[in-house]
């Protein structure tokens, strides 16, 4: 963490600087503590069908505690992983316990067809890995059409040379793809035409804008949904919508038209433990909505 000083060619040390190295340094130690230690953990958030409010799928999410620092930023996490090559043996443990998870959830009554969504790093697109995939689910006795693989355009981007027969392979194998983040990268559309892609995941800074105090930036935000939804569909694609928030997104995303959605406002990610119970408990989220909810708006 130095810094040449280009004036008297003295090397000086920045404050901000060395707290970003610090930073780096402590979660790459996090996560080596965490291969090690088996600290990793895998939180589900449910996926609902946004008329009628029943689960349709859970995505799971890397979580990863420091028994004195808490929990860690999953993107940070997740960037660091992917910097230091350790992404692979996250993902293996993450693979398992979110399988784990599926068929524990599958003993649960109107749970049993749900899907579940993985995110996926490019490094993690490797020739063994449907073979992995698929001796994880013989062991649980889970079927492959109930996997989604979650991607991002920096795995189509880094033109990994296995990544084309993975995908084919994956779909071969049932597993559906899914676009996540849409509408935020480069030349998102032109994937759409490149890849076999199943589902739009519709990014969630189109979510917040759709409940913006302007009302030019809500109706601009409806206007860029009505037009992913439009083109996604025509290409088979189904469509899901990230981070609602409040019943305002929800139901405007309802009358956009968009099938499916998650976000804080049906539930948080939670730990395994947790969504059991809160699937005990709170029958709306599992059953649907009550009968008012349906109608009203
Ligand atoms: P993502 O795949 O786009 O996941 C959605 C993120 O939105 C998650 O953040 C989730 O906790 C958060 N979220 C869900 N509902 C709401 C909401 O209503 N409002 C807001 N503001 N946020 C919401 P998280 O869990 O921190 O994960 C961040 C990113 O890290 C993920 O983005 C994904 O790209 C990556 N990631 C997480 N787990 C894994 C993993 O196991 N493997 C890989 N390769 N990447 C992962
Ligand atoms: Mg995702
Ligand atoms: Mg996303
Ligand atoms: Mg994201």
């Amino acid at each position: 963490g130095r810094k040449h000083d280009g004036k008297n060619g003295l090397l000086v040390y920045h404050p901000a600087l060395m707290d970003a190295v610090r930073e780096r340094h402590d979660i790459e130690a996090s996560i080596e503590l965490g291969l090690r230690e088996d600290l990793f953990e895998v939180y589900l958030q449910p996926i609902v069908d946004l008329g009628t409010g029943r689960i349709a799928g859970f995505e799971a999410l890397m979580r990863l505690s420091h028994p004195e620092q808490g929990m860690l930023p999953s993107s940070r996490v997740i960037e660091i992983a992917e910097e230091t090559g350790l992404i692979g043996r996250i993902g293996e443990r993450v693979l398992e316990k979110a399988i784990g998870h599926l068929k524990r959830l599958s003993a649960l009554d109107g749970i049993e067809s749900t899907y579940l969504a993985l995110n996926l790093s490019p490094l993690q697109f490797e020739e063994s890995l449907p073979t992995r995939l698929a001796a994880l689910l013989l062991k649980h006795e889970i079927a492959s059409t109930r996997i989604v693989i979650e991607i991002t355009e920096a795995v189509l981007l880094a033109d990994n040379p296995d990544m084309h027969m993975v995908m084919a392979h994956l779909s071969e194998f049932g597993c559906r793809i899914a676009l996540d983040d849409f509408g935020t990268g480069y030349s998102s559309l032109s994937y759409l035409n490149r890849f076999q892609v199943d589902i739009v995941k519709i990014d969630q800074s189109f979510t917040r804008t759709l409940a913006s105090d302007q009302p030019d930036v809500r109706r601009k935000s409806r206007m860029l949904i009505k037009g992913i939804r439009t083109i996604s569909q025509q290409m088979g694609c189904a469509v899901v919508a990230e981070g609602i928030e409040n019943k305002e997104q929800w139901l405007s995303l309802r009358r956009l038209g968009i099938d499916h959605g998650q976000g804080y406002l049906f539930s948080a990610p939670l730990s395994i433990d947790g969504l059991i119970e809160m699937l005990e408990e709170k029958s709306e989220v599992k059953h649907g909505l009550t009968s008012s909810e349906r109608l009203e708006e």
